[in-house]
This record gives C-alpha cells, structure tokens and sequence, in this order.
C-alpha cells in the first residue's frame, strides 16, 4: 500500500485563517481538531509531515503599517500570531495521540523549542510531526515563504498548500463564476500569470528548489490523504 504513496516526506502550509472556521477571528477548536485529524491520517500512511502555519486570523503586519504604525512591529506581532496558532495545533495533533512538536524562528524557551534544521531533521526521524512557528523569523516575509524555505530545509519532495478552494484558478471562483480551474502549472506559468497563489518569494524559492507545490482545499476532510494516495482533486506546480 505504501509504495502507492505519492511523496513520502512533504511540508503542509496552512494559513492561519484556515483555523478560524466561521468565526473571523481566532481559533476554532473544531475546525483545528478537523486539520489535525487530516494530519494524523497522513502520518498514518507513513509520510513525514511538517508544517508551516500562518497567522492572518490573529493578525498581519500590514495593517499597522497602513494605519501609520510601524511595519516592522507589525511584523513581530504578526510573527507572535502563529506561535499560537501553532500551539492550538499541537494541541488538537496530542489529543488525538499523534506526536507533534512546535519549533520557533523565534526564540521563547519557555514556550516551545527554537527552529534549527539540525533539531527539526531529528524530531521528524523520531517520528513526531514538526510544526514551525515565527515564519521565517523575518519581518517582510510571509509564512508562504516560510513554507518554501522549510520544504527546502526538510527536504520536502513537495510542498502542499492548503486553500479555501480545490487548486488554482485564474480568478476567484468564489467572485467569478467564469474562472478557470488549472490542473497542472510550472512555477514560471504561475509566476508569469501573477497567479495569486503564494506569494513571489514563495513560488521563486520553490522553483529554484525544483520543489512542486501542491494546492488542494483544506476544508476538505480527508482530502490531504486522498492526495498522497493518488486520487483527490489540486493543481500541480512542477517544473
Ligand atoms: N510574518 C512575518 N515574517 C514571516 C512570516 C510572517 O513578518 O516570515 C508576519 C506578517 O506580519 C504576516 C503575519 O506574520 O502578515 C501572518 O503571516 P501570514 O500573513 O503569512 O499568515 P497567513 O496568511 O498564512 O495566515
């Protein structure tokens, strides 16, 4: 059964808004329950799997920096966001049995351990699901660069984006009826149609990697396994 699966060592990206269900803000225990359920099935088929998780349903540096505030700080805030993004999901991931540990561009001791490869490379060895926290530890970045430079770090053979929506089209489907669902894309296509997909630095860093990036719905209960296994609905960037 295994020899079916598709990538065995893969890096999941999810934003932080993913995590909020309906609510518009914060944390949905429920809706984090249901990813990490996602997860745990993965694991489950013997895959290595870590993840990048944003912060957008907590906050985003840009909106200080629109409103005159600094950008940089923003940033920080921004980054601290998905500290406790990725703690709501080590949460759901122990309650449901699965080993899973928070590793943080930014060092806080108390919290969760520090990010270095080295630390990550052995936790996913020993079997644990590791979660980065901080994004790159940069302020400028998104957690979607984040995402790619991890991949690269983990050797991930792919790096899967979960969306709202089942891959990519060339609008929103949710606002354009008329829009075209894409199955297969290279990374220059992506980036030559401005695609908004991930953002620039993201796509470019994954390219440069020869890492495809697979972009399938998030809301979609079981699909992240289905995917591995060869069936599932997304849109495939590969060189
Ligand atoms: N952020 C940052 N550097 C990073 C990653 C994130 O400064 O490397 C900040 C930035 O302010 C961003 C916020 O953290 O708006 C939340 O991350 P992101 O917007 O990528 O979250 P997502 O959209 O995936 O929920």
């Amino acid at each position: 059964m295994t020899s079916e699966i598709r990538y065995r060592r893969v890096l999941l990206k999810v934003s932080g808004e993913a995590l909020m269900g309906s609510q518009g803000f914060g944390i949905d225990v429920a809706v984090a329950d249901r990813i990490a359920g996602d997860i745990a099935e993965v694991r489950r088929l013997g895959v290595e799997i870590s993840v990048v998780i944003g912060g957008g349903n907590i906050f985003r540096g840009v909106s200080v920096a629109s409103k005159g505030g600094d950008r940089v700080t923003g940033d920080h805030m921004g980054m601290l966001g998905t500290v406790i993004n990725a703690l709501a999901l080590r949460t759901s991931l122990n309650k449901m049995g699965v080993e899973s540990v928070v590793l943080s561009a930014i060092a806080m001791p108390e919290i969760c351990e520090s990010f270095t490869q080295r630390k990550a490379l052995a936790h996913q060895a020993a079997g644990r699901v590791v979660i980065f926290a901080g994004g790159t530890g940069n302020p400028f970045f998104t957690t979607d660069s984040a995402g790619a430079l991890r991949a690269a770090e983990m050797g991930a053979a792919a790096l899967f984006k979960g969306t709202q929506v089942d891959g990519i089209y060339s609008a929103d489907p949710k606002k354009d009826p008329t829009a075209e669902r894409f199955e297969r894309l290279t990374h220059a296509e992506v980036l030559h149609k401005g695609l908004a997909v991930m953002d620039v630095a993201a796509v470019a860093l994954a390219r440069e990697n020869h890492i495809p990036i697979v972009v399938f719905s998030i809301h979609e209960k079981g699909e992240f396994a289905k995917i591995l296994s060869g069936s599932g609905r997304s849109t495939i960037v590969a060189d």
